[in-house]
């Protein structure tokens, strides 16, 4: 007789999506035998309501794909070849420990962390790290990749990262979706606009691209790239002409409404649809729309920051809900980030204060191309000699990659790259250290889209030899002698420091969740949180920069049809199965995507000579790369769509749609215009 067999025992574990992502989805991970078998959403949770994007539903083929990195190695072969042999643990972290002790005894400026949000949790982030590139005095990141631009707009306009709760954009009955394929890169907003459309609401997509989101809404507004805030300063003129203003709001809870009227009776819906490429018709009925429809919601993301005049296109658009005084309503106003209500302790995480007085230099992480080729100079300091990448892929996402290759490539560059997989970044690595993922660690999480706070358990051992990034900078602290018992602190002590008693961690251990208690209409009353309590048009800090105090509609550096050897506008919007440079390995998402596409309208393409799934050469005086022609529906006449952001090595011809975009900066918070881009286009 068989022995009868005994089930192995299951487990679920609560944790957080750690991916740079509005949602910031609930996870519950079945657990079996130690395996991760599934990873689903948590229903209890309702910004999740039980559902994933396509990309994380397949978590575990990421946590345990066959290319996943599970033991530390050291480059063997030139920079950039990939070439690497394994070795231990505490090999790699004495060498690594005694290189950046040698560099740091001449100046620790000439150490450079280089991280963003390839996990936007609190503890794997910054918190660690923070305290050892402190305590070692490196260089300061500006970590300004995505959105700074907007989050400096938003904090001139409205007083931080803050705005409309998302649940109650299921009760609006109008919804501008400005900048953003939702469907794509915000789905569990997209649910909720469909509750409201479902409910009569109409939905307005404001995008250049013709994306799975705008085909989805009543009407489509397809402007050229760059020219948002012309579009918002002609609907406050029609606002104004119309008189669909709230004057009491206006009065009560605004500053500096006088001079932007001015300003906006300059922009008539003729002349902004000249410089935005659409009908003025289509801007007049949109100013109906919006003027005449209470509540009335807008869902701003960050596409439109990505252009010389991001910032002051934030801000005008900002200033929107508070002419109509849609404010007034939970179901009005405005989200581009809720991430200012968490009350997050980052000092505590990252612990400033181990500079003692330190001042070392800022890099901003969008000119690394040119920073890395820099020499010692009295303006820029010491040269880069060793940079720390975490969390991040520069060589595939930032702008101009020829220079950031370049720069990677310095044989005279010590780089040491914690990863799980081997990227483009990670073939320039001197030591290579694979990182545990989600599913294998603790940590904390706050989110830009809606107010909840969610904590991740630790779902399985970690992977291999795979180490948490908070236990390789431990162990690299110990090694270089810091002695502050602030790098003996433990993750799950970590995560209580991220919010203090300002959230109940009980409920998170418990829930997996706890919500922020925010006002259901935080601005009804004004009480903004400026410095003058109102919604600021004029911001006075602006002014005493030097700038322009009132938004304006600021041009591209490279405006459509401002050239004639690059006569298309490029804009680089991910593609749907991809997360920035994430899931690009992930064999059956990438199956999906097929291969890099450039989206062009018949009008480009025909006289091009080029057809549908041609090879084309996209290129500008910053380079060129290959990929695949769609000529169909989704671009409009003059601007082409550059989906990223593949991985250079698994692209046509080893580079990406970066190769083309460039280091130059945004009007307001030092950040990239990636789509603020000329290109032409011709059969490969
Ligand atoms: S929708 Fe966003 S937060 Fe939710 S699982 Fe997908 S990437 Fe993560």
């Amino acid at each position: 007789m068989e022995a009868a067999t005994i089930p192995a025992p299951v487990q679920t574990v609560r944790g957080a999506c750690p991916h740079d992502c509005p949602d910031t989805c609930a996870l519950v991970t079945t657990v079996q035998d130690g395996v991760a078998v599934r990873v689903q959403g948590n229903p209890q949770h309702a910004p999740t309501a039980g559902v994933l994007c396509h990309k994380v539903s397949r978590y575990t083929e990421r946590t345990y794909h066959p290319e996943r990195l599970l033991q530390p190695m050291r480059r063997v072969g030139p920079k950039g070849s990939g070439r690497f042999e394994p070795v231990g643990w505490d090999e790699a972290l004495d060498d690594i420990a005694a290189r950046l002790g040698a560099i740091a005894a001449r100046d620790p400026q000439a150490i450079l962390p280089y991280s963003y949000c390839g996990t936007m949790g609190l503890v794997q982030g910054e918190s660690m790290a923070g305290r050892f590139f402190h305590q070692l005095g490196a260089s300061l990141l500006d970590r300004t990749i995505c959105a700074s631009a907007g989050a400096e707009a938003l904090t001139q306009t409205l007083g931080g990262k803050v705005g409309m709760k998302v649940e109650f954009f299921a009760e609006a009955k109008l919804i501008l979706v400005w900048g953003s394929n939702s469907i794509a890169s915000n789905l569990h907003f997209w649910r909720l606009a469909q509750e409201a459309k479902r409910n009569g609401a109409k939905l307005v997509c404001i995008d250049p691209r013709r994306s799975e989101t705008a085909e989805k809404c009543h009407e489509h507004i397809q402007l050229l790239p760059g020219t948002d805030a012309a579009l918002a300063l002609a609907l406050m003129h029609e606002l104004v002409v119309n008189g669909w203003t709230d004057e009491d709001y206006l009065a009560q809870h605004a500053l500096g409404w006088e001079g932007l009227r001015e300003r906006a009776l300059r922009w008539s819906p003729e002349r902004a649809a000249a410089v935005c490429g659409i009908p003025a018709q289509q801007i007049r009925d949109l100013a109906r729309d919006y003027g005449t429809t209470q509540p009335a919601a807008i869902r701003l993301n960050y596409g439109m920051q990505r252009v010389r005049g991001g910032g002051n296109a934030v801000r005008a658009v900002a200033c929107l809900p508070a002419i109509t005084g849609a404010w007034r309503h939970r179901a009005g106003g405005l989200l581009l980030s809720s991430s200012g209500f968490f009350p997050v302790d980052r000092a505590a995480l990252q612990r400033p204060d181990l500079l003692a007085g330190r001042t070392p230099r800022t890099v901003n992480m969008v000119t690394i191309g040119d920073d890395l080729l820099r020499r010692a100079s009295p303006a820029f300091g010491p040269a880069i000699e060793a940079v720390i990448v975490y969390n991040s892929n520069p060589v595939a996402v930032a702008p101009e990659s020829g220079k950031v290759v370049q720069g990677f490539a310095r044989e005279d560059l010590f780089t040491v790259v914690l990863e799980h997989f081997r990227t483009d970044t990670a073939d320039y690595a001197d030591y290579l250290l694979p990182a545990t993922t989600q599913l294998e660690h603790w940590d904390i999480h706050a989110t830009y889209g809606h107010t909840d706070v969610l904590l991740n358990r630790p779902a399985v051992a970690p992977v291999g030899q795979a180490r948490t990034n908070t236990d390789i900078f431990r162990g690299l602290a110990a090694r270089m002698g810091f002695t502050d018992p602030c790098f003996r602190e433990g993750d799950e002590s970590l995560c209580r420091s991220a919010f203090g008693e300002r959230v109940d961690f009980a409920q998170l251990l418990e829930h997996g969740f706890a919500s922020l208690q925010v006002p259901d209409a935080p601005f009804a009353g004004g009480r903004f949180p400026t410095a003058s309590g109102r919604c600021e048009f004029f911001s006075a800090a602006l002014a005493r920069q030097g700038l322009d105090g009132l938004p304006d509609h600021v041009p591209n550096y490279e405006p459509a049809g401002g050239s004639n050897r690059y006569p298309l506008a490029m804009i680089s919007p991910p593609a749907r199965n991809f997360l920035n440079s994430t899931f690009v390995n992930v064999q059956s998402l990438r199956d999906i995507e097929g291969e890099p596409l450039l989206e062009m309208h018949a009008d480009d393409a025909a006289p091009r000579g080029i057809a549908d799934g041609q090879v084309v050469r996209v290129f500008n005086d910053r380079g060129e790369y290959l990929c695949k022609a769609r000529v169909g529906g989704r671009a409009r006449p003059g601007v082409v769509n550059g989906l990223g952001i593949w991985w250079r090595k698994l692209g046509l011809a080893g580079t990406n749609v970066n190769q083309l975009t460039s280091q130059r900066l945004t009007d307001l918070g030092r950040a990239p215009v990636f789509y603020d881009c000329l290109v032409e286009v011709q059969p490969a």
